[in-house]
């Protein structure tokens, strides 16, 4: 039985005083029902980890080194020295803005285990490779891409997002039943590459334009194990909404 997890990307938005206003605010709300977090920038990461008690508090990226002459980036071990277990990798605002590759997603995901930090790996097309047809071709180069040597044990504890680039910050969400096509297709990936117990065991979420009451129906969808939420997890009242959605 998979735990629902539902995270906000918050991407490059609220300052540090507003990071702690909001998890003062929703953390208190947190229910067990699934895993509830937020991905922050930076800056805000030791804030929203000193004050939530109840929500998961991610990063938005980690570099795939351990030290060095790479100005402008964040280590693993800097996230870590301020308990930040959680990070996003491969959100597609990175691959398509900041030079993200398939390769630098693997590194990122191996340095990740390697410091016992859960990554939420995102997967998903473009409009043009969606309308193209190849939406399934896409998502599987980029998950089995994203894996290359992460050891079962490990994989098994990854979340994948698959996020349709097209339903993010557009409004349009891909159906339920679209977004269970390809979350059973992504499952069937990990099969392939790790037998189905590993398979199982993964958490794939949806991601594109989730809005609190739509929430629940996604989530039953039996291969949608929870959502990245980009706009609705950033104001007070849609996110505990997204948590009374589940209550
Ligand atoms: C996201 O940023 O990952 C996202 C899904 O954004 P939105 O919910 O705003 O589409």
């Amino acid at each position: 039985m998979r735990k629902p997890i539902i995270v906000g990307n918050w991407k490059m938005n609220k300052t540090i005083a507003e990071t702690k206003a909001f998890v003062e605010a929703v953390d208190p709300a947190v229910t067990d029902k699934a895993d509830w977090g937020i991905a922050t920038p930076y800056l805000a990461l030791a804030t929203a980890k000193e004050n939530a008690k109840n929500l998961i508090v991610a990063a938005e990226n980690l570099h795939f080194k351990d030290s060095g002459a790479y100005t402008g980036e964040v280590s693993a071990a800097m996230l870590k020295e301020i308990g930040i277990e959680w990070t996003i990798i491969g959100h597609s605002e990175r691959r398509q803005y900041f030079g993200e590759t398939d390769e630098t997603v693997n590194a990122k995901m191996l340095q990740a285990f390697n410091n016992d930090i859960t990554p939420i790996v995102c997967v998903g097309e473009t409009l043009e490779e969606y309308e193209k047809g190849i939406t399934k071709d896409v998502v599987k180069t980029q998950t089995v891409a994203a894996f290359k040597d992460v050891c079962p044990k490990c994989a098994a504890k990854a979340v994948i997002a698959y996020e349709p680039v097209w339903a993010i910050g557009t409004g349009k969400t891909a159906t339920n039943e679209i977004a269970q096509d390809v979350c059973a297709y992504i499952r069937s990936v990990m099969a392939d590459l790790y037998g189905q117990e590993v398979a199982d065991q993964v958490r794939i979420q949806y991601g594109g334009s989730v809005k609190p009451e739509g929430l629940k129906a996604l989530l039953e969808q039996p291969d949608i194990d929870g959502a990245l939420v980009g706009g609705a997890s950033l104001v007070e009242d849609s996110y505990k909404a997204m948590i009374a959605a589940l209550d």
